[in-house]
């Protein structure tokens, strides 16, 4: 027998104050964890218990256990990374997510976890100002909704027969090759190698100085492939980098992906979410041409995580990458009810939607898109005080959104190693007060540091905090 619901409604009722005591207190902690590796480990048994525990020694040890070793992702001075937010009703909607323990593998299995998913996706498609004719579905991660993606765009042409004969020891199977920029995430280079392309066929193209893929060269690292006699598969454009959120020409890949038959996903993990920001929009010209686009509602769109959102032109040829299905699972449901098994690798699906449909509605788009102008302008705020600083100051990138790159260069020092250690020296600096946690970054061959807005707690306050570390720092 499971413990009885009373014993849920008291620990519950606790635990529901603990973390609205959280919320309320988060920046009193410091950002990282200061335990040292295997600390953790340390404190505990070895073997788990053969008696019952009570729940109140086991709550006891959050407190005890768990917070030392926590690393707050929900602290307003948590800047490095991607910053996120677990907001309020996003984590209503995981505590309904684990009570109702939805699998929404087949329609049937649950029908509000599938057509919840399919509103809130094309709710999110409204909010980005997307056209019609996108099929939405949510994955754990940008990660996976990318390797889907290129498994899609691997399945599109049928004759190649990878779905059933596989890639090994065929000498009718031209090399497949995926293009992206020299500033694309990693997650490409990870696909390339689960889909089995393998990472030598993944063409890093040269970016200009502003760090943008340059179409130029795509389309000079194509022809130079075709005339190898390998065969181009798909184009990756990033919106929004990981190091310094430059955004590709989305809509001269497009060209180019459309005259040589290419697919176009587009990797908005980070920066897609500015779509919610009608005047921002701009900047993704050209993703009407694109085949997929992924976002992660887990980073700047306030959902906990786990939750990242694939928006695919053709969902059949996805269905055909990833259908297949078992006796046990064959349902009698028509057209109407899709299976979100059939579109990708897992049969047991967590019912994700709920959460973001929960922050989707207690924040509203116009409330969405105001707290994602607010980070911005933060960062703008924040780049303003590094450019006018002067004394070795310098603001290393653009900065299109709520991410600004930069770095501190002593009077005088030319060696590009001395900086390095200086800037990493401050950045240990700063991270070890407690009150800000940033990262850092390479530039072609420049150490810059990162500060990343992007919780909805971090303030004005925050980033003068920040600076005045920085700066104490460095001197
Ligand atoms: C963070 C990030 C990813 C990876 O996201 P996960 O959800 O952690 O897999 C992919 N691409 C870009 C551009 C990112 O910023």
């Amino acid at each position: 027998m499971d413990l009885p619901p009373e014993v849920f409604a008291h620990h519950s009722h606790r635990l529901s104050d603990w973390i609205a005591t959280y919320l309320r207190e988060v920046g009193e902690y410091d950002v990282l964890s200061g335990v040292t590796p295997g600390a953790i480990r340390a404190q505990l048994p070895k073997s788990p218990p053969a008696a019952a525990e009570s729940l109140d020694d086991i709550i006891a040890d959050i407190d005890r256990v768990v917070m030392p070793g926590a690393t707050h992702w929900n602290h307003p001075g948590f800047l490095a990374y991607f910053a996120n937010t677990a907001s309020v009703p996003g984590i209503l909607g995981e505590m309904v997510t684990a009570a109702l323990n939805l699998n929404g593998m087949l329609w049937r299995t649950s029908p509000v976890a599938t057509e919840l998913e399919q509103v809130v996706t094309d709710w999110l498609r409204q909010l980005f100002g997307m056209g019609d004719g996108w099929f939405g579905m949510i994955t754990d991660t940008a990660s996976i909704s990318t390797m889907y993606a290129l498994a899609a765009a691997r399945e599109r042409d049928p004759a190649l027969g990878i779905r059933q004969r596989g890639m090994a020891g065929r000498s009718d199977l031209p090399r497949l090759r995926i293009y992206c920029s020299e500033h694309a995430h990693s997650s490409v280079d990870k696909a390339a190698m689960t889909l089995g392309l393998g990472l030598e066929n993944v063409v890093h193209v040269a970016c200009d100085a502003d760090f943008r893929l340059r179409p130029e060269m795509l389309h000079r690292a194509i022809q130079a492939d075709r005339a190898q006699g390998f065969r181009p598969l798909a184009v990756v454009a990033t919106a929004g980098t990981t190091s310094m959120t430059s955004v590709d020409p989305i809509g001269d890949i497009a060209t180019i992906c459309q005259r040589e038959s290419l697919w176009l996903h587009v990797d908005g993990a980070y920066g897609g979410a500015a779509m919610a920001v009608p005047e921002m929009r701009p900047l993704f010209a050209g993703l009407e041409k694109a085949d997929s686009l992924v976002v992660n509602p887990h980073k700047w769109l306030f959902t906990p995580m786990d939750c990242s959102v694939l928006f695919i032109r053709h969902p059949t040829v996805l269905r055909r990458a990833f259908s297949l299905v078992a006796e046990y699972l064959t349902t009698s449901e028509g057209e109407d009810a899709i299976n979100y098994m059939d579109y990708g690798l897992q049969l047991g699906r967590r019912f994700r939607a709920l959460k973001l449909w929960m922050v989707i509605r207690a924040f509203g788009s116009d409330g969405i898109a105001e707290r994602i102008r607010h980070h911005c302008r933060l960062a703008q705020t924040f780049a303003g005080w590094v450019r006018t600083a002067g004394n070795g100051w310098a603001v290393c990138a653009p900065v299109p959104f709520s991410t600004v790159c930069f770095r501190h260069v002593p009077a005088g020092e030319t060696i590009e190693d001395e900086i390095a250690s200086h800037n990493a020296l401050i950045m240990t600096r700063v991270n070890e007060s407690g009150d800000v946690f940033i990262s850092h970054t390479k530039l072609g061959d420049q150490y810059v540091l990162r500060v990343a807005i992007g919780n909805l707690r971090t303030s004005e306050a925050t980033i003068a905090r920040a600076w005045d570390l920085l700066r104490q720092a460095a001197s």
